[in-house]
């Protein structure tokens, strides 16, 4: 680790502090965040490589990851910051991985208070068979990464799982927009022909569709069961790459009940604190952040 990569961190101790008086100024009981990411070590060393070389599809931006920390610390610091229930997103980049990711996730929720109990799937034969068990074994929310599986989620593999997880109304966090850089299969297109076909799935487009927003803004007002995540949406990182268009903003609040709170915790290229001020940046009111950062995934969870 070198200096560049902690100078964005205040002491862990301030910025809980910080993060406290967000949601407690609210008057919530904590925060719920559908979009964190826990994964094997093995796999997340990978991934964090990835950020620092600059890869193509992180847009070959700078990424200094700012919670590079041991796993038990990183889930340490999101109890210090009062995130009720986050998701360990996890997601293959090629066949015959899924099955053991989600191995590992369901131990890893079993030994980490908070986290719901997440999967995932990739088109390949015997999905629907993992995904049923995933599902038997009490997988709580699904993700799925078009961009970096780089698969048409409209694969006609996919389709008895999908059918599967809206039957069972549980949600899936999808990775489907083309930030920060396109993929062969990202974009709304795609999406809402899973969505014609599976009205009731309970997608959750990542990242509120980034760069597409005003595109999945308007699948989510179609279909009653689509939701979107804030994941790294308005913060001055983003913004200065692929900023929300100011027009969309009365049909963000319009969908103020399907809009959930999400992170990248801790891939972040800043604190976490700054996706809360971001959003309440946006003056949507207290109202719609009380909904966004707790009580619409509490509701969707039941918790
Ligand atoms: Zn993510």
């Amino acid at each position: 680790m070198n200096d560049h990569h902690v100078s964005t961190a205040a002491s862990p101790a301030a910025e809980a502090d910080e993060v406290r008086r967000f949601w407690r100024g609210l008057g919530l009981p904590g925060l719920v965040d559908v979009h964190t990411h826990f994964m094997p070590e093995r796999v997340l060393r990978k991934v964090w490589d990835y950020f620092d070389t600059q890869g193509p599809l992180t847009g070959g931006l700078e990424w200094p990851i700012t919670y590079r920390q041991e796993e038990a610390e990183r889930s340490a610091v999101l109890r210090a910051f009062g995130v009720r229930a986050f998701t360990s997103m996890l997601y293959p980049h090629k066949p015959g991985m899924a099955r053991w990711l989600n191995e590992w996730a369901a131990d890893f929720a079993a030994r980490t208070p908070g986290c719901l109990h997440t999967a995932t799937l990739f088109p390949e034969p015997g999905v629907e068979a993992y995904v049923r068990e995933a599902v038997e074994a009490g997988a709580r929310v699904f993700k799925a990464h078009v961009q970096v599986g780089a698969y048409d989620p409209a694969d006609e593999l996919l389709r008895p799982a999908w059918g599967l997880l809206a039957e069972a109304g549980i949600p899936v966090v999808i990775h489907c927009g083309s930030g920060p850089a396109p993929g062969k299969h990202t974009g709304p297109e795609p999406v809402a022909r899973v969505l014609a076909r599976h009205p009731e799935l309970r997608l959750i487009v990542a990242h509120l569709g980034m760069p597409e927003y005003e595109d999945f803004l308007g699948l989510a007002e179609r279909f009653g069961q689509v939701r979107l995540d804030t994941t790294m949406a308005f913060t001055d990182f983003t913004e200065k790459l692929m900023p929300f268009p100011h027009r969309a903003l009365p049909r963000l609040s319009a969908l103020g009940d399907r809009v959930l709170l999400g992170s990248d915790f801790p891939n972040i290229p800043y604190r976490y604190v700054e996706q809360l001020r971001a959003l309440e940046r946006l003056e949507l009111g207290p109202e719609w952040l009380r909904a966004v950062c707790h009580d619409n995934a509490a509701r969707l969870f039941g918790l």
